[in-house]
């Protein structure tokens, strides 16, 4: 196993926040390197092709690096344009397809950093994992099968198919609607009473009017119970109900991944949230030298933290680790 010498920083995750964590490193002149277990900006990269951000691009830019967008809100593709250009042309030094299995503090506040392929050390490391790796399993039966995914790529797929949309959230909303207008014979599960209020405003009336006008069925206050190959078993406000499916997108939500910041000895809360413990002046985490950038310190409020809130963190962390 290749060893590198010490670094001041190693950045895991190379999402927007890495990136721009990596950018503030290489400004004040400290060693780093990001380790990206996947391809560039690997979350976004898995996002819904066509996904189009609520931010605009404006506010997912990173030190102040113009991102141009003929479109009010930019799309997916050309956000991962925007981040690739960012780290080509500044010469950001990242390592792709290099997972990160551990991180040990090691004597004099320094961290052993344990890859797939090396191992590193460093005087600080910066936790940028993002949330998008870990789906909320259901845990109900069949949750396995070949018909269920828990990522929602693209509408085509499900032309003319019978398909099963759990979730009221934006990611649900937005493939309920582009699998009907591709002519997939949608029905949504939503275990809420209503559309989620936080689905973006200009698409929750256009969901509300599909499902008044029954465009695309919709099941309120229900769960999913069970899968098979011909069917889902939903429990309805009307008593339980087999409804005949082909394909099931489960889009309820994603979560970070717990346990590895565990493993570092990053505490979290016991309210439920699962909060990791940082200082929210300098990011750094009750492991000295471990510092959170990015969604990751949302704990399961995922919601809290996205790029355009998280930006900020690593100028806050860079300025703590040079002060
Ligand atoms: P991520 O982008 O998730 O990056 C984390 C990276 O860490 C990943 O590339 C992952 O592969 C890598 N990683 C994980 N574990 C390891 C490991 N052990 N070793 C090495 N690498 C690892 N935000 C906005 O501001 N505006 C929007 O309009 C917006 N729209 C969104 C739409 C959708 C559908 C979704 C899902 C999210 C949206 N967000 C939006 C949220 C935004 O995408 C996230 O906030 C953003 O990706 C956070 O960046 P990050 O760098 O913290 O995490």
């Amino acid at each position: 196993m290749q060893i590198h010498k010490e670094l001041d920083i190693v950045i895991i995750g190379g999402g927007p926040i890495g990136i721009a964590c990596a950018l503030e490193a290489k400004k004040h002149r400290l060693s780093y390197v990001i380790l990206e277990k996947g391809c560039l900006v690997n979350s976004l990269y898995h996002y819904p092709t066509n996904m189009t951000f609520f931010s605009t691009s404006e506010k997912l830019e990173l030190d102040n690096i113009p991102f141009i967008s003929n479109n009010p809100k930019p799309h997916k593709a050309e956000a991962l344009e925007y981040y690739r250009r960012i780290a080509t042309s500044n010469g950001l030094n990242i390592n792709l397809f290099e997972k990160v299995n551990s991180v040990e503090t090691i004597e004099n506040k320094r961290h052993k950093i344990i890859t797939t392929k090396a191992e590193y050390t460093a005087r600080n490391v910066i936790v940028a994992t993002g949330f998008y790796d870990i789906p909320n399993y259901l845990n109900i039966p069949g949750e396995d099968l070949p018909k269920v995914t828990h990522y929602y790529n693209d509408p085509h797929f499900y032309a003319t198919q019978k398909t099963v949309v759990v979730g009221a959230s934006n990611s649900a909303v937005d493939a309920a609607l582009e699998i009907y207008r591709k002519g997939g014979d949608v029905t949504m599960v939503i275990r809420d009473e209503a559309i989620g209020e936080r689905v973006k405003y200009w698409v929750r009336p256009d969901i509300i009017n599909r499902i008044e006008e029954g465009s695309v069925k919709a099941y309120f206050s229900s769960e999913l119970l069970e899968v098979t190959e011909k069917d889902v078993l939903v429990n309805t406000q009307n008593g339980h109900e087999r409804i005949e499916n082909d394909f099931v997108v489960l889009l309820t939500g994603y979560r970070p991944n717990f346990d590895f910041l565990k493993s570092m000895g990053i505490c979290l809360s016991q309210d439920g949230k699962r909060i990791p413990t940082y200082n929210p002046k300098t990011m750094e985490t009750n492991v000295p030298g471990i510092y959170l950038a990015g969604v990751i310190c949302g704990g399961m409020e995922t919601y809290k933290w996205f790029i355009e809130n998280s930006r900020i963190h690593a100028k806050m962390i860079v300025e703590d680790i040079i002060s």
